[in-house]
Protein backbone atom coordinates (compact mmCIF):
# COMPACT_ATOMS: atom_id res chain seq x y z
CA UNK A 1 0.00 0.00 0.00
CA UNK A 2 1.50 3.30 -0.57
CA UNK A 3 0.75 6.13 1.72
CA UNK A 4 0.54 9.49 0.05
CA UNK A 5 2.49 12.46 0.99
CA UNK A 6 -0.09 14.12 2.64
CA UNK A 7 -3.24 12.48 4.73
CA UNK A 8 -6.23 13.40 2.97
CA UNK A 9 -9.15 13.72 5.19
CA UNK A 10 -12.53 12.16 3.29
CA UNK A 11 -16.11 12.08 4.05
CA UNK A 12 -18.62 9.06 2.71
CA UNK A 13 -22.18 9.30 3.29
CA UNK A 14 -23.74 6.13 4.26
CA UNK A 15 -21.88 2.98 5.58
CA UNK A 16 -23.80 0.33 2.62
CA UNK A 17 -21.16 -1.49 0.88
CA UNK A 18 -20.54 1.01 -1.29
CA UNK A 19 -19.54 3.33 1.55
CA UNK A 20 -17.76 0.61 3.29
CA UNK A 21 -15.60 -0.72 0.30
CA UNK A 22 -14.80 2.70 -0.65
CA UNK A 23 -14.03 3.75 2.37
CA UNK A 24 -11.92 0.68 2.76
CA UNK A 25 -10.13 1.29 -0.01
CA UNK A 26 -9.31 4.54 0.73
CA UNK A 27 -7.96 3.85 4.18
CA UNK A 28 -5.65 1.50 3.03
CA UNK A 29 -4.05 4.05 0.47
CA UNK A 30 -3.35 6.32 3.80
CA UNK A 31 -6.56 8.64 3.35
CA UNK A 32 -8.10 9.43 6.66
CA UNK A 33 -12.25 8.30 6.26
CA UNK A 34 -15.10 9.15 8.31
CA UNK A 35 -18.42 7.63 7.49
CA UNK A 36 -21.69 9.24 8.22
CA UNK A 37 -24.36 6.69 8.47
CA UNK A 38 -27.72 7.82 9.39
CA UNK A 39 -29.58 4.99 10.19
CA UNK A 40 -28.48 3.10 14.04
CA UNK A 41 -26.56 0.04 11.99
CA UNK A 42 -24.81 -0.54 9.19
CA UNK A 43 -24.57 -2.81 5.94
CA UNK A 44 -27.29 -0.36 4.44
CA UNK A 45 -30.05 -3.26 2.24
CA UNK A 46 -27.50 -5.81 3.02
CA UNK A 47 -27.84 -4.87 6.72
CA UNK A 48 -29.20 -7.74 9.42
CA UNK A 49 -30.76 -8.03 12.44
CA UNK A 50 -31.17 -11.44 14.69
CA UNK A 51 -33.79 -14.37 14.24
CA UNK A 52 -33.43 -17.59 16.46
CA UNK A 53 -30.38 -16.23 18.03
CA UNK A 54 -28.58 -16.00 14.66
CA UNK A 55 -27.73 -12.60 12.42
CA UNK A 56 -29.77 -12.35 9.35
CA UNK A 57 -30.25 -10.01 6.52
CA UNK A 58 -33.29 -7.70 6.83
CA UNK A 59 -33.84 -8.46 3.32
CA UNK A 60 -32.92 -12.03 1.42
CA UNK A 61 -29.62 -12.36 0.10
CA UNK A 62 -26.94 -14.91 -1.88
CA UNK A 63 -24.25 -14.40 -4.18
CA UNK A 64 -23.74 -15.92 -7.56
CA UNK A 65 -20.19 -17.32 -8.51
CA UNK A 66 -19.86 -14.66 -11.17
CA UNK A 67 -20.14 -11.82 -8.25
CA UNK A 68 -16.18 -11.90 -8.15
CA UNK A 69 -15.86 -8.62 -6.54
CA UNK A 70 -17.05 -9.49 -3.20
CA UNK A 71 -16.01 -13.03 -3.66
CA UNK A 72 -12.34 -11.42 -3.82
CA UNK A 73 -13.16 -9.12 -1.16
CA UNK A 74 -14.41 -11.69 1.50
CA UNK A 75 -11.23 -13.88 0.50
CA UNK A 76 -9.05 -10.45 1.37
CA UNK A 77 -11.06 -10.41 4.75
CA UNK A 78 -11.01 -13.81 5.57
CA UNK A 79 -14.88 -13.89 5.77
CA UNK A 80 -15.87 -17.20 5.60
CA UNK A 81 -18.42 -18.49 2.83
CA UNK A 82 -20.12 -21.38 2.16
CA UNK A 83 -21.72 -22.99 -1.09
CA UNK A 84 -24.86 -24.66 -1.56
CA UNK A 85 -26.82 -25.78 -4.14
CA UNK A 86 -29.76 -23.51 -5.31
CA UNK A 87 -33.12 -25.17 -5.74
CA UNK A 88 -35.70 -22.67 -7.56
CA UNK A 89 -39.39 -23.31 -8.11
CA UNK A 90 -42.27 -21.54 -9.25
CA UNK A 91 -45.63 -21.74 -7.58
CA UNK A 92 -47.95 -21.32 -10.61
CA UNK A 93 -51.52 -20.83 -10.31
CA UNK A 94 -54.00 -23.66 -11.43
CA UNK A 95 -57.64 -23.34 -12.71
CA UNK A 96 -58.70 -24.60 -9.32
CA UNK A 97 -57.43 -21.18 -7.38
CA UNK A 98 -54.74 -23.50 -5.49
CA UNK A 99 -51.24 -24.04 -6.89
CA UNK A 100 -48.93 -26.27 -9.04
CA UNK A 101 -44.96 -26.66 -7.84
CA UNK A 102 -42.05 -26.89 -10.40
CA UNK A 103 -38.87 -27.41 -10.46
CA UNK A 104 -37.13 -24.25 -12.25
CA UNK A 105 -33.23 -25.27 -11.93
CA UNK A 106 -31.85 -24.86 -15.52
CA UNK A 107 -32.85 -26.39 -18.97
CA UNK A 108 -33.76 -29.63 -18.43
CA UNK A 109 -37.08 -28.47 -15.76
CA UNK A 110 -37.58 -26.22 -18.38
CA UNK A 111 -38.24 -28.87 -20.79
CA UNK A 112 -40.51 -30.19 -18.71
CA UNK A 113 -42.53 -26.68 -17.31
CA UNK A 114 -45.82 -28.04 -18.04
CA UNK A 115 -47.64 -24.69 -17.61
CA UNK A 116 -46.37 -24.27 -21.22
CA UNK A 117 -46.90 -26.08 -24.47
CA UNK A 118 -44.17 -28.10 -25.32
CA UNK A 119 -43.18 -25.74 -28.46
CA UNK A 120 -43.14 -22.70 -25.72
CA UNK A 121 -40.52 -24.36 -24.24
CA UNK A 122 -37.94 -25.00 -26.42
CA UNK A 123 -38.50 -21.48 -28.23
CA UNK A 124 -38.14 -19.99 -24.10
CA UNK A 125 -34.55 -22.44 -24.29
CA UNK A 126 -33.43 -21.59 -27.32
CA UNK A 127 -34.12 -17.34 -26.66
CA UNK A 128 -32.10 -18.21 -22.76
CA UNK A 129 -29.16 -19.92 -25.02
CA UNK A 130 -29.21 -17.28 -27.07
CA UNK A 131 -29.54 -14.57 -24.50
CA UNK A 132 -26.94 -16.74 -22.58
CA UNK A 133 -24.29 -16.12 -25.54
CA UNK A 134 -25.22 -12.79 -26.57
CA UNK A 135 -22.32 -10.04 -25.60
CA UNK A 136 -23.87 -6.83 -27.40
CA UNK A 137 -26.15 -6.01 -24.63
CA UNK A 138 -26.46 -1.98 -25.40
CA UNK A 139 -28.27 -2.99 -28.86
CA UNK A 140 -30.84 -4.13 -26.32
CA UNK A 141 -30.94 -0.60 -24.20
CA UNK A 142 -33.61 1.30 -25.85
CA UNK A 143 -35.93 -1.98 -26.34
CA UNK A 144 -38.29 -2.99 -23.38
CA UNK A 145 -38.13 -6.21 -21.90
CA UNK A 146 -41.52 -6.64 -22.55
CA UNK A 147 -41.72 -6.05 -26.35
CA UNK A 148 -38.34 -8.05 -26.95
CA UNK A 149 -39.15 -10.83 -24.85
CA UNK A 150 -42.20 -11.28 -26.24
CA UNK A 151 -41.36 -10.88 -29.87
CA UNK A 152 -38.57 -13.47 -29.36
CA UNK A 153 -40.50 -15.57 -26.94
CA UNK A 154 -44.02 -15.48 -27.64
CA UNK A 155 -47.01 -14.33 -25.56
CA UNK A 156 -47.16 -17.54 -23.48
CA UNK A 157 -43.48 -17.51 -22.61
CA UNK A 158 -44.40 -13.81 -21.32
CA UNK A 159 -47.33 -14.86 -19.27
CA UNK A 160 -46.07 -17.71 -17.39
CA UNK A 161 -42.63 -16.84 -17.40
CA UNK A 162 -41.13 -13.39 -17.34
CA UNK A 163 -43.97 -11.02 -17.13
CA UNK A 164 -45.35 -11.92 -13.25
CA UNK A 165 -41.12 -11.46 -12.53
CA UNK A 166 -41.16 -8.00 -14.37
CA UNK A 167 -44.50 -7.02 -12.58
CA UNK A 168 -43.13 -8.29 -9.15
CA UNK A 169 -40.10 -6.51 -9.72
CA UNK A 170 -41.54 -3.10 -11.12
CA UNK A 171 -44.97 -3.25 -10.31
CA UNK A 172 -46.50 -0.47 -12.56
CA UNK A 173 -42.85 0.21 -14.29
CA UNK A 174 -42.79 -3.39 -15.38
CA UNK A 175 -43.61 -2.68 -18.67
CA UNK A 176 -40.98 0.23 -19.04
CA UNK A 177 -37.53 -2.10 -18.15
CA UNK A 178 -35.00 -2.28 -20.43
CA UNK A 179 -33.99 -5.51 -22.61
CA UNK A 180 -30.68 -4.80 -21.57
CA UNK A 181 -31.38 -5.30 -17.59
CA UNK A 182 -33.30 -8.46 -18.55
CA UNK A 183 -30.76 -9.35 -20.31
CA UNK A 184 -28.06 -8.93 -17.88
CA UNK A 185 -29.79 -10.97 -15.15
CA UNK A 186 -29.99 -13.89 -17.82
CA UNK A 187 -26.43 -13.56 -19.03
CA UNK A 188 -25.16 -13.11 -16.03
CA UNK A 189 -26.73 -15.85 -14.26
CA UNK A 190 -26.99 -18.41 -16.98
CA UNK A 191 -23.43 -17.83 -16.75
CA UNK A 192 -22.51 -18.79 -13.35
CA UNK A 193 -22.23 -22.44 -14.08
CA UNK A 194 -20.52 -24.26 -16.68
CA UNK A 195 -23.64 -25.28 -18.53
CA UNK A 196 -27.53 -25.10 -18.60
CA UNK A 197 -27.66 -28.96 -17.06
CA UNK A 198 -24.97 -27.76 -14.64
CA UNK A 199 -25.88 -27.38 -11.02
CA UNK A 200 -26.08 -23.88 -9.64
CA UNK A 201 -24.52 -22.78 -6.59
CA UNK A 202 -25.11 -19.88 -3.95
CA UNK A 203 -22.37 -18.58 -1.59
CA UNK A 204 -23.88 -17.35 1.62
CA UNK A 205 -21.48 -15.47 4.27
CA UNK A 206 -21.46 -17.89 7.96
CA UNK A 207 -22.50 -14.89 10.24
CA UNK A 208 -24.13 -13.46 6.91
CA UNK A 209 -23.78 -10.70 5.24
CA UNK A 210 -23.83 -8.26 8.28
CA UNK A 211 -20.59 -9.76 9.38
CA UNK A 212 -18.04 -8.62 6.13
CA UNK A 213 -19.77 -4.90 6.49
CA UNK A 214 -18.76 -5.32 10.52
CA UNK A 215 -15.43 -6.27 9.33
CA UNK A 216 -14.95 -3.76 6.87
CA UNK A 217 -15.91 -1.12 9.43
CA UNK A 218 -13.10 -2.33 12.31
CA UNK A 219 -10.63 -2.70 9.29
CA UNK A 220 -10.93 1.20 8.12
CA UNK A 221 -10.89 1.96 11.58
CA UNK A 222 -7.68 0.01 12.76
CA UNK A 223 -6.04 1.33 9.34
CA UNK A 224 -7.57 5.37 10.52
CA UNK A 225 -5.89 4.55 13.49
CA UNK A 226 -8.96 5.90 15.61
CA UNK A 227 -12.37 3.79 17.45
CA UNK A 228 -14.85 1.87 15.07
CA UNK A 229 -17.48 4.67 16.32
CA UNK A 230 -15.14 7.58 15.63
CA UNK A 231 -15.08 6.33 11.78
CA UNK A 232 -17.99 4.51 11.18
CA UNK A 233 -20.60 6.79 12.61
CA UNK A 234 -24.22 5.02 13.16
CA UNK A 235 -26.95 7.40 13.74
CA UNK A 236 -24.69 10.18 12.37
CA UNK A 237 -27.25 12.89 10.28
CA UNK A 238 -25.81 15.55 8.05
CA UNK A 239 -27.41 18.74 8.55
CA UNK A 240 -25.71 20.60 5.66
CA UNK A 241 -22.77 20.28 3.41
CA UNK A 242 -21.40 23.59 1.92
CA UNK A 243 -18.78 24.89 -0.17
CA UNK A 244 -16.19 27.64 0.37
CA UNK A 245 -14.05 27.60 -2.70
CA UNK A 246 -12.15 23.91 -2.43
CA UNK A 247 -13.06 23.35 0.47
CA UNK A 248 -15.74 20.74 1.81
CA UNK A 249 -17.70 21.55 5.15
CA UNK A 250 -19.99 19.56 6.53
CA UNK A 251 -22.14 19.47 9.77
CA UNK A 252 -23.73 16.91 11.72
CA UNK A 253 -24.57 16.09 15.27
CA UNK A 254 -20.28 16.37 15.99
CA UNK A 255 -20.64 20.02 14.75
CA UNK A 256 -18.56 21.49 11.61
CA UNK A 257 -15.76 19.61 10.13
CA UNK A 258 -13.94 20.06 7.09
CA UNK A 259 -12.75 17.56 4.28
CA UNK A 260 -10.95 17.12 1.16
CA UNK A 261 -13.19 14.90 -0.10
CA UNK A 262 -16.41 13.81 -0.01
CA UNK A 263 -18.32 10.40 -1.55
CA UNK A 264 -22.35 9.97 -1.42
CA UNK A 265 -23.67 6.72 -1.88
CA UNK A 266 -26.98 7.58 -1.08
CA UNK A 267 -29.73 8.42 -3.82
CA UNK A 268 -28.94 11.40 -5.97
CA UNK A 269 -32.25 13.40 -4.19
CA UNK A 270 -31.14 12.71 -1.14
CA UNK A 271 -27.52 14.08 -1.41
CA UNK A 272 -28.83 17.13 -3.17
CA UNK A 273 -31.32 17.68 -0.11
CA UNK A 274 -27.93 17.98 2.44
CA UNK A 275 -26.80 20.99 0.05
CA UNK A 276 -26.59 24.33 1.55
CA UNK A 277 -27.52 25.42 -1.95
CA UNK A 278 -29.26 22.59 -3.28
CA UNK A 279 -30.26 24.14 -6.52
CA UNK A 280 -26.83 24.18 -7.49
CA UNK A 281 -26.91 20.63 -7.95
CA UNK A 282 -27.60 18.88 -11.36
CA UNK A 283 -28.88 15.78 -10.53
CA UNK A 284 -30.42 13.06 -12.40
CA UNK A 285 -34.17 12.13 -11.74
CA UNK A 286 -34.21 8.56 -10.89
CA UNK A 287 -37.60 6.38 -9.82
CA UNK A 288 -36.93 4.09 -7.03
CA UNK A 289 -39.15 1.25 -5.96
CA UNK A 290 -39.41 0.35 -2.58
CA UNK A 291 -39.44 -3.03 -0.63
CA UNK A 292 -41.33 -5.06 1.56
CA UNK A 293 -39.92 -8.36 3.23
CA UNK A 294 -41.02 -10.33 5.75
CA UNK A 295 -38.96 -12.66 7.42
CA UNK A 296 -40.15 -15.91 9.65
CA UNK A 297 -39.02 -18.76 11.45
CA UNK A 298 -41.17 -21.17 11.84
CA UNK A 299 -41.22 -25.18 13.15
CA UNK A 300 -42.69 -26.39 9.80
CA UNK A 301 -40.82 -26.87 7.00
CA UNK A 302 -43.21 -26.18 3.69
CA UNK A 303 -41.06 -27.07 0.66
CA UNK A 304 -38.17 -28.33 -1.00
CA UNK A 305 -37.24 -25.18 -2.93
CA UNK A 306 -35.11 -22.84 -1.64
CA UNK A 307 -36.32 -20.06 -3.74
CA UNK A 308 -40.06 -19.52 -5.22
CA UNK A 309 -41.11 -17.61 -7.88
CA UNK A 310 -45.28 -16.50 -8.07
CA UNK A 311 -46.64 -17.18 -10.96
CA UNK A 312 -49.79 -15.35 -10.32
CA UNK A 313 -51.08 -11.54 -11.44
CA UNK A 314 -53.10 -10.88 -8.13
CA UNK A 315 -50.39 -12.13 -5.95
CA UNK A 316 -49.91 -10.16 -3.37
CA UNK A 317 -45.93 -10.66 -2.74
CA UNK A 318 -43.00 -11.59 -5.69
CA UNK A 319 -41.20 -14.43 -4.19
CA UNK A 320 -41.21 -16.46 -1.11
CA UNK A 321 -38.01 -18.32 0.33
CA UNK A 322 -37.53 -21.14 2.19
CA UNK A 323 -34.11 -19.62 3.66
CA UNK A 324 -33.21 -22.94 5.54
CA UNK A 325 -33.43 -24.89 1.99
CA UNK A 326 -30.04 -23.31 1.28
CA UNK A 327 -28.47 -23.05 4.29
CA UNK A 328 -28.69 -25.70 7.21
CA UNK A 329 -31.29 -25.24 9.73
CA UNK A 330 -28.76 -25.84 12.13
CA UNK A 331 -27.53 -22.34 11.98
CA UNK A 332 -31.16 -20.95 13.37
CA UNK A 333 -31.87 -23.21 16.21
CA UNK A 334 -33.08 -25.75 14.09
CA UNK A 335 -35.70 -23.92 12.91
CA UNK A 336 -37.05 -23.13 9.09
CA UNK A 337 -36.69 -19.44 8.00
CA UNK A 338 -38.48 -17.95 5.32
CA UNK A 339 -38.90 -14.50 3.53
CA UNK A 340 -41.63 -12.98 1.73
CA UNK A 341 -41.06 -9.98 -0.38
CA UNK A 342 -42.55 -7.76 -2.88
CA UNK A 343 -41.13 -4.50 -4.40
CA UNK A 344 -43.41 -1.69 -4.89
CA UNK A 345 -43.97 1.81 -5.92
CA UNK A 346 -43.53 4.75 -3.73
CA UNK A 347 -46.91 5.64 -3.68
CA UNK A 348 -48.14 1.71 -2.30
CA UNK A 349 -50.50 1.28 0.80
CA UNK A 350 -47.31 -0.86 2.10
CA UNK A 351 -45.32 2.06 2.49
CA UNK A 352 -47.58 3.74 3.98
CA UNK A 353 -47.76 4.16 7.87
CA UNK A 354 -51.63 3.76 7.48
CA UNK A 355 -50.77 0.54 6.77
CA UNK A 356 -50.38 -1.73 9.98
CA UNK A 357 -47.92 -4.64 9.89
CA UNK A 358 -50.49 -6.91 11.17
CA UNK A 359 -52.36 -6.24 7.98
CA UNK A 360 -49.94 -7.24 5.40
CA UNK A 361 -48.45 -9.79 7.33
CA UNK A 362 -51.95 -11.54 7.54
CA UNK A 363 -52.51 -10.46 4.24
CA UNK A 364 -49.59 -12.77 2.95
CA UNK A 365 -50.45 -15.53 5.35
CA UNK A 366 -53.69 -15.75 3.68
CA UNK A 367 -52.40 -15.54 0.39
CA UNK A 368 -49.18 -18.53 1.58
CA UNK A 369 -51.87 -20.68 2.51
CA UNK A 370 -53.57 -20.99 -0.44
CA UNK A 371 -49.57 -21.92 -2.49
CA UNK A 372 -49.03 -24.62 0.98
CA UNK A 373 -52.15 -25.37 2.37
CA UNK A 374 -50.77 -27.06 5.02
CA UNK A 375 -49.22 -23.81 6.43
CA UNK A 376 -49.64 -23.56 9.56
CA UNK A 377 -49.21 -19.98 11.71
CA UNK A 378 -49.76 -21.24 15.37
CA UNK A 379 -46.38 -22.70 14.59
CA UNK A 380 -44.21 -19.65 13.95
CA UNK A 381 -41.67 -18.40 16.27
CA UNK A 382 -40.46 -15.27 15.47
CA UNK A 383 -42.10 -13.01 12.66
CA UNK A 384 -40.61 -8.93 11.31
CA UNK A 385 -41.48 -7.23 9.05
CA UNK A 386 -38.81 -4.54 7.15
CA UNK A 387 -39.82 -1.79 4.55
CA UNK A 388 -37.32 -0.49 2.32
CA UNK A 389 -38.14 3.06 0.85
CA UNK A 390 -35.33 3.24 -2.05
CA UNK A 391 -34.72 -0.84 -3.19
CA UNK A 392 -34.41 -0.75 -6.34
CA UNK A 393 -34.05 2.00 -9.25
CA UNK A 394 -36.16 1.55 -12.62
CA UNK A 395 -34.24 0.94 -15.16
CA UNK A 396 -36.20 2.27 -17.93
CA UNK A 397 -35.14 2.33 -21.82
CA UNK A 398 -32.29 4.47 -22.43
CA UNK A 399 -31.23 4.17 -18.62
CA UNK A 400 -27.69 4.18 -19.39
CA UNK A 401 -28.19 8.10 -20.64
CA UNK A 402 -29.24 9.15 -17.26
CA UNK A 403 -26.28 8.34 -15.46
CA UNK A 404 -24.10 11.24 -14.08
CA UNK A 405 -19.99 10.52 -13.79
CA UNK A 406 -18.88 9.50 -10.21
CA UNK A 407 -17.34 12.94 -10.49
CA UNK A 408 -20.20 16.19 -9.34
CA UNK A 409 -19.51 19.93 -10.61
CA UNK A 410 -18.35 20.43 -6.59
CA UNK A 411 -14.73 20.52 -5.69
CA UNK A 412 -13.55 16.82 -4.64
CA UNK A 413 -17.52 15.42 -4.80
CA UNK A 414 -18.40 12.35 -5.80
CA UNK A 415 -21.58 10.28 -6.19
CA UNK A 416 -21.43 6.52 -6.34
CA UNK A 417 -24.49 4.77 -5.33
CA UNK A 418 -26.15 1.73 -7.04
CA UNK A 419 -28.24 3.24 -9.29
CA UNK A 420 -25.40 3.70 -11.36
CA UNK A 421 -25.31 0.09 -11.61
CA UNK A 422 -26.58 -0.85 -15.25
CA UNK A 423 -27.23 -3.03 -17.32
CA UNK A 424 -26.26 -6.19 -13.95
CA UNK A 425 -28.63 -6.14 -11.37
CA UNK A 426 -27.83 -3.86 -8.60
CA UNK A 427 -26.53 -6.46 -5.60
CA UNK A 428 -23.58 -6.58 -3.16
CA UNK A 429 -21.39 -7.74 -5.85
CA UNK A 430 -21.39 -4.22 -7.71
CA UNK A 431 -21.58 -2.09 -4.25
CA UNK A 432 -17.75 -3.26 -3.39
CA UNK A 433 -17.10 -3.25 -7.50
CA UNK A 434 -18.08 0.61 -7.57
CA UNK A 435 -16.79 1.48 -4.11
CA UNK A 436 -13.49 0.09 -5.27
CA UNK A 437 -13.66 1.83 -8.80
CA UNK A 438 -14.31 5.09 -7.02
CA UNK A 439 -11.84 4.81 -3.99
CA UNK A 440 -9.27 4.78 -7.07
CA UNK A 441 -10.59 7.82 -8.27
CA UNK A 442 -10.52 9.63 -5.58
CA UNK A 443 -7.17 8.70 -4.54
CA UNK A 444 -5.85 9.68 -8.00
CA UNK A 445 -7.56 12.73 -7.49
CA UNK A 446 -6.73 13.91 -4.20
CA UNK A 447 -2.72 12.91 -5.23
CA UNK A 448 -2.57 15.64 -7.82
C1 LIG B 1 -35.17 -7.29 -1.36
C2 LIG B 1 -33.70 -7.19 -1.74
C3 LIG B 1 -33.00 -8.33 -2.07
C4 LIG B 1 -31.66 -8.26 -2.43
N1 LIG B 1 -30.98 -9.40 -2.73
C5 LIG B 1 -29.67 -9.36 -2.98
C6 LIG B 1 -28.92 -10.55 -3.16
O1 LIG B 1 -29.45 -11.65 -3.12
N2 LIG B 1 -27.57 -10.42 -3.40
C7 LIG B 1 -26.95 -9.22 -3.45
O2 LIG B 1 -25.74 -9.19 -3.62
N3 LIG B 1 -27.64 -8.07 -3.32
C8 LIG B 1 -28.97 -8.10 -3.08
N4 LIG B 1 -29.68 -6.94 -2.90
C9 LIG B 1 -29.05 -5.65 -3.23
C10 LIG B 1 -28.04 -5.17 -2.22
O3 LIG B 1 -28.54 -5.23 -0.91
C11 LIG B 1 -27.69 -3.73 -2.58
O4 LIG B 1 -27.39 -3.61 -3.94
C12 LIG B 1 -26.49 -3.20 -1.82
O5 LIG B 1 -26.58 -3.54 -0.47
C13 LIG B 1 -26.44 -1.69 -2.03
O6 LIG B 1 -25.39 -1.14 -1.26
P1 LIG B 1 -25.15 0.43 -1.30
O7 LIG B 1 -24.09 0.71 -0.31
O8 LIG B 1 -24.91 0.88 -2.69
O9 LIG B 1 -26.53 1.09 -0.88
P2 LIG B 1 -27.32 0.97 0.48
O10 LIG B 1 -27.25 -0.40 0.99
O11 LIG B 1 -28.66 1.56 0.21
O12 LIG B 1 -26.50 1.91 1.47
C14 LIG B 1 -26.70 3.28 1.57
C15 LIG B 1 -26.55 3.63 3.03
O13 LIG B 1 -26.71 5.05 3.15
C16 LIG B 1 -27.44 5.32 4.32
N5 LIG B 1 -28.03 6.66 4.19
C17 LIG B 1 -29.08 7.03 3.44
N6 LIG B 1 -29.29 8.36 3.57
C18 LIG B 1 -28.33 8.83 4.40
C19 LIG B 1 -27.99 10.12 4.91
N7 LIG B 1 -28.70 11.20 4.60
N8 LIG B 1 -26.93 10.23 5.75
C20 LIG B 1 -26.20 9.14 6.09
N9 LIG B 1 -26.46 7.91 5.62
C21 LIG B 1 -27.52 7.75 4.79
C22 LIG B 1 -28.46 4.20 4.39
O14 LIG B 1 -28.97 4.04 5.69
C23 LIG B 1 -27.61 3.02 3.93
O15 LIG B 1 -26.98 2.39 5.02
C24 LIG B 1 -31.01 -6.99 -2.50
C25 LIG B 1 -31.72 -5.84 -2.15
C26 LIG B 1 -33.05 -5.93 -1.77
C27 LIG B 1 -33.79 -4.68 -1.40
Amino acid sequence: MTTPVTKKRVAIIGAGFTGLAAGYRLAQKGHEVVIFEKSSDIGGLAGGFTIEGAPLEKAYHHLFKTDTSILSIAKELEAPLEWFESKVGMAVKNNRNSFDLFPFNGAKDLLFYKPLPFLDRVRAGAVLFFLQKFKNWRTLANKTAKEWMTMWSGKQVMSKIWGPLLQGKFAEYSSKVSMAWLWARIHIRANSRKSIFEKELLAYPKGGFLSIAITLAEKIATLVGKPTEDVVRKSSTISTIEYEGKEIWVTSQKGKEQFDALLSTIPYQAFQSLLAKPSEANMPNIEYLGAVVLAFSSEQSLSRYYWHNIIDQDSPFLVFLQHTNLVPSEWYNNQHVYYIGVYVPQSHRYLNKSTSKEEIQTEWFNYLEKIFPAFDRTKIHEQQLFTFSHAQHVVDTNYESKIPPYKTDFPNTYTANFAQIFPEDRGTNYAIREGEKIAAEIDTDLLQ
